[in-house]
């Protein structure tokens, strides 16, 4: 079989997404590789796909019990034979399961990193032929990173250990520059292939809402979707337990998760928001790693969280399936004292001294300090997010609050003629920033140095900010009118269209207005799926019923995506089931006819 046809096969896609394929490839020739891909990317394709082509068998390491069984699960459901390892396992299912392994019934093992290096399993990978070793959440062997997990540090060892060295795949969706070279050194990585996509989800809208009564803003988004699912983030368990009761007493279907409940509870909770028997989660950032949910429509943050990374990814558990879904922060002065409270109460990490523990509170500050910016700017939330993250998108998305609300047409014909002039006029190539300064009229060294100020339309705009220069310039740029050219490094050319300007086109360019307080408005997603409502229902029914007959998640059957597909398509037989994405041979095989049967009798 080749990649495509095992894409088809057991998972039901045509094609793949960015990214995957380039890791595919490169684990099929034996490559290591690392992936850097935002949540919902769809990272285990990546590995799930070349294990069922190399001939061997394949161990992920994958730091949560919850995020394991949710893929085999997944994996099972789909017909291949996977299973997992850790301590959920009773001492009989452990052991039956470890005779499997040594039969070779599974292609695919999930292990604990606490597992490796025990001497049973040790001996046992031994006799096996292991193709690939690959390691899911790859940043918790970070200590940088907030999930740090000291077991990970033994992966290696145990690499080491297999007789014949297998291809190491890591996967994260942590971008910082810090823990990607701890993940290349404390794996030993061999010259891999590495894949960093963009950070940007274009499925979820971004709102920021200051607003006299949370509670109220909170019933409005949560009302907006009604039989959706969704979680709501707060700082505090108290606040969980508080924004929970409310709900229930207001007749909505709402479970809770915090650090303060009896394991028991919290894994009960969690199922029943899992299987879709309650639909919000009310919950502290405790609850949420390896939560792979895809059909969570809504990420209200009743309270800012303490930074941009803890915000994304929490956010990020919306729209896995690739849909329309809303991420909503409420903020007030409040979330800030609170953040900064639990800065101070920080405890250092373990053997740090003094000093460490200083910086490590310091830069825990500054992070805090770019959240809140967050919550203030007037401009793109989109764009103040993916820059956090150094990647540079348009200032402008039109699907968040504050391009929504507050961004007008502004003529920037000046600054665009300057910038084009700038660079037509510079006897060698520069990048953005020195471009950017030149029109400015910067006096630092690399001008003085070079006389860029020289440059007839040097200072042009020194009455603009630097940073409007700048967002004007990547503006040109997306519209094609400079092109940041990769040499060396990137540099700035004209362009076929440059002379229009040149000729006196004029520019407009979405700017933010400066803000007058007014509350913003969130774009109610319901009826975004836009299919027959009716069947879209009562195709969610046979997926909750056929769901608990097998004990799985509903979403673990069809994703809402497929549901969604299977609407607009209304296929009326095999074949034409076959084409609606994410429904495998495997799949059709187990639920195609009840599903066809339900569409078909609609008449
Ligand atoms: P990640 O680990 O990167 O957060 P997952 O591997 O859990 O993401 O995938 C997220 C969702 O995307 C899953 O529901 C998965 O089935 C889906 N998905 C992955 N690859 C594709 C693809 N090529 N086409 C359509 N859906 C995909
Ligand atoms: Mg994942
Ligand atoms: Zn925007």
């Amino acid at each position: 079989m080749t990649k495509k046809q095992v894409l088809k096969k057991y998972f039901g896609y045509d094609s793949f997404r960015e990214g995957q394929e380039l890791l595919v490839d490169g684990i099929l020739n034996r490559r290591d590789v690392l992936g850097i891909m935002p949540t919902g990317a769809g990272k285990s394709l990546c590995y799930q796909i070349p294990a069922l082509l190399l001939p061997g068998i394949t161990l992920v390491v994958s730091p949560l019990i919850s995020l394991m069984k949710d893929q085999v699960t997944t994996l099972n459901q789909a017909g291949i034979h996977a299973a997992y390892l850790n301590s959920s396992l009773t001492p009989g299912q452990y052991q039956l399961a470890m005779r499997n392994v040594r039969e070779g019934k599974y292609k695919i093992i999930y292990v604990a990193p606490e597992r490796l290096l025990t001497k049973a399993f040790l001996e046992t990978v031994q006799q096996l032929e292991i193709s690939m070793v690959s390691v899911d959440e790859a940043h918790c062997i970070s200590q940088w990173g907030q999930d740090f997990r000291p077991s990970y540090l033994k992966i290696r060892d145990f690499i080491d250990f297999l007789p014949e060295r297998p291809v190491v795949a890591a996967f994260t969706a942590t971008a910082t520059k810090e823990v990607k070279e701890d993940i290349l050194a404390l794996l030993d990585l061999e010259e891999p292939v590495q894949l960093t996509t963009g950070f940007d989800r274009k499925n979820l809208t971004f709102a920021v809402e200051q607003t006299s009564s949370k509670w109220k803003a909170a019933l409005r988004v949560v009302r907006s979707h009604k039989d959706e699912c969704g979680i709501i983030y707060c700082l505090t368990r108290k606040t969980v337990e508080e924004v929970c009761e409310e709900l229930i007493k207001n007749g909505f279907s709402a479970t809770r998760y915090h650090a303060g409940l009896s394991d028991e509870e919290r894994r009960r909770n969690q199922d029943e928001f899992l299987y879709d028997r309650k639909l919000i989660m009310v919950a502290t950032n405790a609850f949420g790693m390896g939560i792979d949910k895809s059909n969570v429509r809504y990420v209200l943050h009743y309270n800012m969280p303490k930074n941009i990374e803890s915000y994304y990814q929490e956010a990020g558990r919306a729209g896995r399936d690739g849909l329309p879904a809303e991420c909503i922060l409420l903020y007030s002065g409040q979330d800030v004292v609170t953040n900064q409270y639990f800065i101070d109460r920080m405890e250092a990490p373990e053997g740090a001294d003094e000093e460490t523990a200083g910086i490590i509170r310091e830069r825990e500050e500054e992070r805090l300090k770019k959240m809140t910016y967050y919550c203030f700017t007037n401009e793109c939330l989109r764009d103040y997010i993916l820059r956090y993250f150094g990647e540079y998108g348009s200032n402008y998305c039109g699907n968040c609050s504050n391009c929504l609300a507050h961004f007008e047409d502004k003529d920037v014909t000046d600054i665009a003629l300057a910038l084009v002039g700038c660079v037509k006029e510079s006897s060698w190539a520069y990048g953005a920033v020195t471009i950017a300064d030149m029109v400015h009229g910067s006096k630092n060294a690399k001008i003085k140095r070079a006389r860029l100020d020289k440059n007839p339309y040097y200072g042009k705009c020194s009455k603009a900010s630097i940073h409007e220069i700048r967002q004007v310039l990547n503006y040109l740029v997306l519209q094609g009118y400079l092109e940041a050219a990769r040499e060396e490094y990137p540099v700035m050319r004209l362009t076929k269209l440059s002379q229009t300007i040149l000729e006196g086109q004029r520019i407009f360019m979405k700017v933010a207005k400066e803000r007058q307080k007014t509350e913003t408005k969130t774009q109610n997603a319901s009826g975004q799926y836009d299919v027959d409502r009716g069947l879209f229902e009562k195709l969610r029914a046979l997926r909750f019923t056929i769901a608990r007959q097998e004990k799985v998640p509903p979403y673990i059957v069809f994703s809402d995506k497929t549901l969604a597909q299977m609407c607009l398509i209304m296929p009326k037989n095999k074949s034409e089931m076959l084409k609606v994405s994410g429904v495998g041979e495997m799949k059709y095989e187990k639920y195609g006819e009840r599903f066809l049967a339900a569409i078909n009798e609609q008449g």
